[in-house]
């Protein structure tokens, strides 16, 4: 009967809400043991220069097999570290990583830069820009090799909070170059443009990976590399997976591609061999 339908759904979903939480507070747990063994791991993506087919840059991206829970991807791990708070700790342990290796591979005569990804919660810390910038010392690791990815949903808060806005300020000030991740997935609010200081555009996969799909995304795709252009930003493209998309890209005047088309997110010593081969 229906209202038999409608108990049984009932229970189920609050069975599916159960597990939920349930996953939650065991990641939760599971992180915690991960950050104190310093079982987080670190791959870097390389990002392109479209026309020589240099690496620029790499993305750091986190990455974390528990023993006991497997493979738990950034997209999962994201979100619950943000709303536990334990993004705080993700992003000292990415950042200080990062800047190890940037250092690292400096001192070896390579200025790689490093992008590192970081969410409005990490920079509501009133002392980020404080820690990010003594890292930058203890790793002695040139400022102006660090990149920090934002989202357009951290632009948007940014820019009502003023202290946010001052610590990237302050971080800019001494080198290190902001870009606008995830870019025409967020809010259209230009407003941030205004305010924040972003001088890259990585133009969201979303719309990469139906490049060639429609005139329509061509015509999205190709507007927003000359908005990039007309407001003096570097145009970065992320998801690119093919010779055609790159090359469509290139017509349009983006400056740069990451994706699987280039290389996944390797470990450090991989890109060290990716620098010594042609990219092209
Ligand atoms: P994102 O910053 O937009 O990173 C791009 C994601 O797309 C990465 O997934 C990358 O592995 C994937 N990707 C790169 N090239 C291709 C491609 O050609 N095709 C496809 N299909 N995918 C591609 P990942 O590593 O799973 O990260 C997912 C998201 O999690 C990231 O999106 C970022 O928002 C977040 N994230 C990752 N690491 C960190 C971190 O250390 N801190 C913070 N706050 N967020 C992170
Ligand atoms: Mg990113
Ligand atoms: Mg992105
Ligand atoms: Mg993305």
């Amino acid at each position: 009967t229906v209202r038999e339908a409608g108990g049984d759904s009932i229970v189920s979903l609050s069975n599916a809400t159960h597990k939920a939480i349930n996953r939650k507070s065991i990641i939760e747990k599971r992180l915690l043991f991960a950050l104190d063994q310093q079982h987080l791991k670190v791959l870097y993506q390389p990002q392109v220069n479209i026309h020589s087919g240099k690496i620029d840059a790499v993305e750091a991206l986190v990455r974390w097999e528990d023993d006991e829970i497997g493979v738990v991807s950034p997209d999962e791990l994201i979100p619950i570290a943000e709303e536990t708070g334990l993004i705080n700790n993700i992003g000292s342990f990415v950042i200080e990583e990062a800047c190890k290796q940037a250092a690292k591979w400096h001192n070896e005569g390579l200025d790689l830069k490093i992008s590192i990804n970081l969410s409005v919660r990490e920079f509501r810390d009133k002392n980020m820009a404080k820690t990010i910038l003594e890292t930058l010392e203890t790793t002695r690791c040139p400022a102006n090799l660090i990149q920090i990815e934002i989202t357009e949903k951290f632009a948007l808060e940014a820019e009502a909070e003023t202290s946010i806005i001052k610590q990237m300020l302050k971080l800019e000030n001494e080198g290190i170059v902001f870009i606008l991740d995830d870019f025409g997935t967020g809010y259209a609010s230009f407003r941030y443009m205004q305010l924040l200081p972003i001088k890259i555009l990585k133009i969201d996969q979303m719309f990469i990976s139906s490049l060639l799909k429609s005139e329509k995304t061509q015509r999205l795709i190709n507007g927003m590399v000359q908005f990039g252009k007309s407001m003096n930003l570097t145009v970065l493209a992320e998801g690119v997976e093919t010779k055609q998309q790159q090359q469509i890209l290139k017509e349009y005047g983006c400056d740069a591609i990451q994706g699987y088309l280039i290389s996944k997110p390797v470990t450090h010593d991989a890109i060290r061999k990716l620098i010594k081969l042609p990219m092209k």
